[in-house]
C-alpha cells in the first residue's frame, strides 16, 4: 500500500457533506433571542460533564449540540467539569473526557470547574441567609425525604425552617469549620413546603461531606448540591443558552428562583432529549458497573457505548457528528435505533477507508494447474470511492486461503460460491474451477481447483459467466493475525428492562466478542498502526487495535458491511 490510513484521513480524504439539518428546536430559540437581542447578540453554551466516569455516545449528543449550536452562531463553548461529588469522581476521569471532546472533533473557549466557584457559591450562600431565604436544618436526610411530601400530598415545615439569622450564620460558619459529622446537618432554600414542584419544596443546597476532592483535597467539608452549583455556575461564566436533558425540566423554577434571588446573570436553561440507543445502556453508573465487574475488559473496551470504546473499535469523529446532527434535538424521549449509528459509521468508512483482502476462517485452495513458485503481483484498486487512493499489487500464487465459508461441498440452493464442479471468479483476478476436496473424516481441509490463465483480468475471452466472486489471500504471503468481531452488548432493545428481581446484567450478550485467532491478511496490511481502518473486502470496516504490535497484528471489527438501516429507511419509505 502507498499511501498509510492516517494520510487518506487527513489529508486525501474526500470531505463529508455537510449532514442534512433537521428541524433543532434549540436553535430556534436561539435564532428568536438573537431577533429581540435577548443577550446583545451573544451566544454562550458549554458542556459540562460530571467526571465520575468516561463519555458515552449520549455526551456526544450534548456536545455536539452545545458546541455545534454556539459554532453557528459565531459563539462560545466552555468545557466545565461540573464536580461536585467528589467521592465519585477522579482525575483519570477528567483526562477521559478532555480527550474525547478533543477527539470528536471541538475545542473549547475556557475550560472551567465548578470547583473553581466553591468559594463565590458559599458567598451566595451565605448571602441567602443573610437575606431569610436560606436556613440550617438538622433533620437527616431520611427526615427531609419523609418532610418533603409527595406529588399528592404538599410537604411539611422542618422544625429548623425558622431559625434567626444569627444563629444559620454561626452554624454554616460550624458546618464549614467541619465541627459536625457527615449527614448531620444541611443548609436549604427556604422556598415554599406546598409547592407542587418538589424541587422547590426547601431543597438542601450544601451538605456535609468529609471527602478529598480531587481539585480543592481537604478545603471544603461541605460541598454545593448540583442545583445550587450547576445555574450559579453557569451565571459566572455568563452562559446564555444551558442545554441540558429533560430530566432537568422540573428543575428550571430552582435555577430561576437561585438566579433572581441572587440577582446574577440570568442563564436560561433549555432542556432536549436524552439519547436511547437500542441495545445500549447510556448510563456511567451502569457502564461503571460492568467495568468494575470485568464484564468487559474496561471503558475503552470496544464494545462499550463509551468514546473511548467506539474510537478503539474503528468508528470516526465525522460519523458521530454526522450521526448527532442527523437525530437533532426534540422535547420529547424515544430511542434511536443503534443501526442508524451503524448507518452513519459504514457511510463515513466507505469513503475513506482502503479496501484489502483479508481471510477470517481460513480454508486452503491449491491450484494443481498454476506453476509451482511463481507470483504475479495483481493489481488491486484501494478505494473505489476515492480515485486519489491509488492502486495496489497483491501477490497470486498456487496456494492460497479462501472464507471457508465461500465453499460447500454439497451447495444448497442459492449457494453460488466455490463448490465441486463450480467455477467462481477470484477478487481482482483468475477464475477457478473446483475440481477435487481432500477431507479429515468430515471436514473440508483443503480444495483443489484449477484456474483459467485467459480470465486473468476477471472475465473470460467466452463470455461465459460467474455467478460469485470471492476474497482470497496467497499463502506463502499472508500474514497472521487476530480478529475480534463483536455482537451488541446486550441481547434486548432495551437493556435497562428486567425481570423483577434480577439485574441489567442479565441482559447482557455471551456472545458478544469472538475472537479469530488464525485470520489470513494480504502483505499490505504488515504496516497497520492501532487506529488505522480498512475495508476488508465483503467482510466490513475493520480497525487496527492497541493491542496491535509489528507481526502480531490484532483488527477489531468495527462494522459489518450489510447495512441494515438502509433496508429499514427503504421499509419506512415503502409504507
Ligand atoms: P449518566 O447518567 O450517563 O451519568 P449524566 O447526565 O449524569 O449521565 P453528566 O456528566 O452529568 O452525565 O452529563 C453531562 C451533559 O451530558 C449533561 O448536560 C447531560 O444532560 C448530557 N447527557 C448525558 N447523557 C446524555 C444522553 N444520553 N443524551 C444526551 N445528553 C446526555
Ligand atoms: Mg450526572
Amino acid at each position: 500500500m502507498t499511501t498509510s490510513n492516517r494520510d487518506v484521513e487527513t489529508a486525501a480524504a474526500p470531505q463529508a457533506a455537510p449532514p442534512e439539518r433537521p428541524s433543532n428546536f434549540i436553535r430556534d430559540i436561539i435564532l428568536e433571542d438573537l431577533k429581540i437581542n435577548k443577550y446583545n447578540g451573544r451566544v454562550q453554551t458549554r458542556f459540562p460533564p460530571e467526571p465520575n466516569g468516561y463519555l458515552h455516545i449520549g455526551h456526544a449528543k450534548s456536545i455536539c449540540l452545545n458546541f455545534g449550536l454556539a459554532a453557528e452562531f459565531g459563539g462560545h463553548t466552555n468545557l466545565r467539569f461540573d464536580d461536585t461529588n467528589p467521592e465519585k469522581e477522579e482525575q483519570e476521569y477528567v483526562d477521559s473526557i478532555i480527550a474525547d471532546v478533543r477527539w470528536l472533533g471541538f475545542e473549547w473557549d475556557g475550560l472551567y470547574y465548578a470547583s473553581d466557584y466553591f468559594d463565590q457559591l458559599h458567598e451566595w450562600a451565605v448571602q441567602l441567609i443573610q437575606a431569610v431565604k436560606a436556613y440550617v436544618c438538622d433533620l437527616t436526610a431520611e427526615e427531609v425525604r419523609q418532610y418533603r411530601g409527595s406529588l399528592t400530598e404538599p410537604g411539611k415545615e422542618s422544625p429548623y425552617r425558622d431559625r434567626s439569622v444569627a444563629e444559620n450564620l454561626d452554624l454554616f460558619a460550624r458546618m464549614r469549620a467541619g465541627e459536625f459529622p457527615d449527614g448531620s446537618r444541611t443548609l436549604r432554600a427556604k422556598i415554599d413546603m406546598a409547592s407542587p414542584n418538589l424541587n422547590l419544596r426547601d431543597p438542601v443546597m450544601y451538605r456535609i461531606l468529609h471527602a478529598e476532592h480531587h481539585r480543592t483535597g481537604d478545603k471544603w467539608c461541605i460541598y454545593p448540591m448540583y442545583d445550587f452549583a450547576h445555574g450559579q455556575s453557569d451565571s459566572i461564566e455568563r452562559i446564555t443558552h444551558s442545554i441540558c436533558t429533560l430530566e432537568f425540566e422540573d428543575h428550571r423554577p430552582l435555577y430561576n428562583w437561585f438566579i433572581e434571588q441572587l440577582g446574577i446573570f440570568p442563564s436560561q436553561q433549555i432542556e432536549f432529549d436524552r439519547l436511547n440507543l437500542t441495545y445500549t445502556l447510556l448510563s456511567k453508573r451502569k457502564l461503571l458497573q460492568l467495568v468494575r465487574e470485568g464484564r468487559v475488559r474496561g471503558w475503552d473496551d470496544p464494545r462499550m457505548p463509551t468514546l473511548s470504546g467506539i474510537r478503539r473499535r474503528g468508528y470516526t469523529p465525522q460519523a458521530i457528528r454526522n450521526f448527532c446532527a442527523a437525530i437533532g434535538a426534540s422535547k420529547t424521549n424515544g430511542s434511536i435505533e443503534l443501526a442508524m449509528l451503524e448507518h452513519f459509521v459504514r457511510e463515513d468508512l466507505n469513503k475513506r477507508t482502503l479496501r484489502a483482502m483479508a481471510v477470517l476462517r481460513p480454508l486452503r485452495v491449491v491450484i494443481d494447474n498454476y506453476p509451482e513458485g511463481q507470483v504475479e503481483d495483481l493489481e488491486a484498486v484501494n478505494n473505489p470511492e476515492d480515485a486519489g487512493a491509488g492502486t495496489r499489487k497483491v501477490p497470486f500464487s498456487r496456494v492460497l486461503y479462501i472464507e471457508q465459508d465461500d465453499f460447500r461441498e454439497d451447495p444448497p440452493r442459492h449457494f453460488f460460491r466455490l463448490s465441486p464442479g463450480r467455477e467462481v471468479r477470484l477478487r481482482g483476478g483468475y477464475f477457478i474451477m473446483c475440481t477435487d476436496v481432500v477431507k479429515d473424516e468430515q471436514t473440508v481441509v483443503e480444495v483443489h481447483c484449477t484456474y483459467d490463465p485467459e480470465t486473468r483480468r476477471g472475465n473470460a475471452p467466452d463470455n461465459r459467466k460467474v455467478k460469485a466472486t470471492i476474497h482470497w489471500v496467497s499463502a506463502e504471503h499472508a500474514i497472521n493475525a487476530e480478529v475480534r468481531l463483536y455482537e451488541n452488548l446486550f441481547t434486548t432493545e432495551d437493556p435497562s428492562n428486567v425481570p423483577e428481581g434480577q439485574e441489567f446484567t442479565a441482559n447482557l450478550n455471551p456472545n458478544s466478542l469472538e475472537v479469530l485467532t488464525n485470520a489470513k491478511l494480504e502483505p499490505s496490511l504488515a504496516s497497520a498502526k492501532p487506529g488505522d481502518r480498512y475495508q476488508f473486502e465483503r467482510l466490513g470496516y475493520f480497525s487496527a487495535d492497541l493491542d496491535s504490535k509489528p507481526g502480531a497484528l490484532v483488527f477489531n471489527r468495527t462494522v459489518p458491511l450489510r447495512d441494515t438501516w438502509a433496508k429499514i429507511e427503504k421499509r419506512d419509505r415503502a409504507k
